[in-house]
């Protein structure tokens, strides 16, 4: 048995009751194996049983009191998976799926994803299976206060920094922040995702999305087009899903749906971002009322959006597992020629092999949807030095990273000659190319 598999198998023996993880641990080891073929020494230190097992996992209670006066007790976690490169950098998810399996495996993704960004930041993830859905704000600032009272024990601006994901936007970090500085009695950069005023960064509200189009435009330029013209579907209507839909916009081509865990809308005559914005952003309302002001919109209750529309390019925004086998084969039936993932991990295994077998141009979430951590990692420079940099600044470095993941991705695929349905490999080609980096540092810092 090949030394990935072998770990995968123990893997798969000691983690029976976290499968996202096991999940994301299959799609690593499974496609690393020609980089472990070439580095016989990695085995020989036992490289990948230390690399899958975190360096420390934080699990802590929340208890916080309600508006009616009662108490309520939710579950805080905090992975700190690897540091080889960096500080720890990961968000933090509050949603009621948040268990350990789940934060594991964001947290081992988050690992390659930062790596890939080229900047200096290691792996982690958290969070809560608190829901802030339908919760005044003063209860969620309790929630906050109490999370950020243990979590502030385990994070700092050179240790672990941090930031949003499903669920944590500007209003939660803000609230975390307020609690981190009167705990500490610092005024540091730990959290990142921080509002404009006050150590945030321009930009970094967009990258995710901006960042995600960006690699999209560089995939499909290599099959000698681009996004002018094309029809696109992009599912979720949150931080991610709505600033990938304006810049595609930007760049000339056409959104005709988006989703919440609710249902769907399609618009063929092209989605309406500022009315998407006003129902998501201001009114916190559900993607539903779309369809009750534009007439030429319907809505479709639950999920099945793949399956609806005729697209060129697919960018799945929402959450893990949202695309299956038979979404991936309404996809190649319809001729989409791009699929690059917006959210962590959103395309099942099943339906990644079939995209890639039929000659889809596939990128995984943890190259495509790096912009999010790397503009956190600008924000981070920016406070360490006490400067704020210009939109248009931060905006040409993201555009200059995810072209350099592309091209790193791109390359080591072509390196080992990993190619599926006459396309470059990226799931490998992205695997390897964050693995690579982190290993390295890892044999050269000893046995730790
Ligand atoms: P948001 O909370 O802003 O939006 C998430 C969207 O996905 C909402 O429209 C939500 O609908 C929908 N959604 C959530 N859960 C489900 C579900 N089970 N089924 C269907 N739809 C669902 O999160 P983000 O946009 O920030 O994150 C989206 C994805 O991108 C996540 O996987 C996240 O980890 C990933 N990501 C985010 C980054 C960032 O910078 N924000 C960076 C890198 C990755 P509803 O409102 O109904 O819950």
């Amino acid at each position: 048995m090949k030394y990935g598999e072998r770990v995968l198998e123990e893997l798969k023996k000691n983690h029976p009751g976290e499968p996202e993880f096991i999940q994301a641990a299959t799609e690593v080891l499974e496609t690393i194996q020609p980089a472990l073929d070439a580095h016989p020494e990695y085995e020989a230190a036992s490289l990948l049983e230390r690399i899958v097992e975190p360096e420390r996992v934080v699990m802590f209670r929340v208890p916080w009191v309600d508006d009616n006066g009662k108490v309520q007790v939710n579950r805080g976690y905090r992975v700190q998976f690897n540091s080889a490169i960096g500080p720890y950098k990961g968000g933090l998810r509050l949603h009621p799926t948040v268990n350990l399996g789940v934060i594991k495996f964001l947290g081992f993704e988050q690992i390659f994803k930062n790596s890939l960004t080229t900047l200096p930041i290691g792996g982690g993830k958290g969070g809560s299976d608190f829901d802030p859905k339908g919760k005044s704000d003063m209860e969620v600032m309790r929630f906050c206060q109490s999370f950020m009272t243990e979590l502030s024990r385990h994070i700092g601006a050179d240790t672990d920094v941090p930031a949003g994901d499903i669920g944590t936007g500007a209003r939660e970090i803000g609230f975390m922040f307020g609690q981190y500085k009167r705990l500490k009695n610092v005024y540091e950069g730990v959290l990142t995702g921080k509002g404009l005023t006050w150590g945030g960064s321009l930009a970094r509200t967009e990258a995710t999305g901006y960042g995600l189009v960006y690699i999209a435009a560089e995939m499909l330029k290599e099959l000698g087009t681009s996004f002018e013209g094309k029809t696109v579907a992009i599912s979720g209507a949150g931080n991610v899903a709505i600033y990938a839909c304006q810049k595609v916009q930007q760049l000339g081509g056409k959104v005709i749906t988006m989703s919440d865990s609710n249902g769907f809308v399609i618009d063929e005559n092209g989605i309406d971002l500022p009315a998407v914005q006003e129902i998501k952003e201001v009114k916190r309302g559900r993607i539903k009322e779309y369809a009750d002001t534009h007439p030429s919109a319907k809505y479709y209750e639950g999920a099945g959006l793949w399956q609806k529309v005729k697209v060129d390019v697919a960018l799945p925004c929402a959450t893990q597992n949202e695309l299956l086998i038979d979404d991936a084969k309404a996809l190649v039936a319809n001729g989409t020629l791009v699929v690059a993932e917006g959210a962590n991990m959103p395309t099942t295994l099943e339906a990644t092999q079939y995209l890639q077998e039929n000659g889809v141009y596939f990128m995984p979430g943890k190259a495509s949807n790096a912009g999010g951590v790397a503009t956190s990692a600008l924000e981070m420079s920016q406070n360490s030095q006490r400067l704020s940099w210009t939109f248009e600044e931060v905006d040409a470095k993201l555009h200059g990273i995810m072209v350099s993941i592309y091209n790193a991705a791109t390359s080591a695929a072509k390196q080992y000659n990993l190619t599926k349905g006459g396309k470059l490999d990226l799931v490998a080609g992205a695997n390897i190319a964050g693995f690579m980096k982190v290993a390295e540092a890892m044999m050269q810092q000893g046995i730790c």
